[in-house]
């Protein structure tokens, strides 16, 4: 351990030099630049690469590199003036939709999920996604099998924003939501005017399961050691 006193600097490049010097982790992605359209340039460029990257990004931060201007553009009470941030449209893929299953939440909605071919977006490899409900599905004319648009803005759930329909080989099946609660059996209904299918088991293991979830949750009582262990199973 060596404490390092006195050392002073007159810019953020030369700041993150130094911390790069010592070994500590800082952003590889870092452009210098001299006058607005070189920041333009930086920005595109950043943008291009951006799948290249081990992280996901929704943007890139202009700043002021000379301290001693910092200092005399200040901040307002919300944010520094020296810093501005550009946002990236978010990033769309392209991936397989292989199959549609059904997950039974805490109140007995039957929710649709996508089962993906696992694509990479904004820095994340996507495999699965949530379809919200059938209306969902309809509108957007999905069939098991089709190719489809994901999209990821941030740090948001990724979506399927559309169908690439001229990629449909003859192969692709269209899916219909169950009848029946995939995990009890029992009945499952769509009530008037709502957009979601409900299992009506009133020992719905599912139910069950994510009740007790939600009991012992943050949210709920805060019972802790008793909590959900998030891993990759799906609860069918
Ligand atoms: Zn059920």
């Amino acid at each position: 351990m060596q404490k390092i006193e006195g050392k002073t600097f007159n810019s953020h490049f030369e700041e993150l030099e130094y911390l790069e010097s010592l070994g500590f982790n800082v952003n590889p992605v870092r452009i210098e630049c001299h006058n607005i359209k070189e920041i333009e340039k930086a920005i595109l460029k950043i943008g291009e690469d951006r799948e290249k990257l081990t992280f996901g990004i929704d943007g890139a931060v202009v700043k002021v590199d000379d301290l001693k201007f910092r200092e005399i553009l200040g901040a307002t009470a919300k944010c520094p003036r020296w810093a501005i941030a550009y946002k990236y449209p978010p990033e769309k893929k392209e991936t397989k939709l292989k199959d549609i299953i059904c997950q039974v939440g805490r109140t007995g909605v039957i929710t649709p999920m996508a089962i993906l071919e696992p694509v990479k977006v904004a820095g994340s490899t996507i495999s699965k996604t949530t379809l919200h409900n059938e209306d969902f599905i309809k509108e957007k004319g999905l069939m098991i099998g089709d190719i489809v648009e994901i999209q990821k803005a941030g740090d948001v759930i990724p979506e399927v924003v559309g169908v690439k329909k001229e990629k449909r080989t003859g192969n692709e099946i269209p899916f219909e939501m169950p009848k029946f609660c995939p995990v009890c059996g029992a009945e499952a209904v769509r009530e008037e005017g709502e957009a979601a299918i409900r299992c009506t088991g009133i020992e719905c293991p599912a139910k069950l399961l994510r009740n007790l979830i939600h009991f012992v949750s943050r949210e709920a009582m805060n019972i802790e050691g008793l909590r959900r262990k998030y891993n990759k199973t799906i609860i069918r």
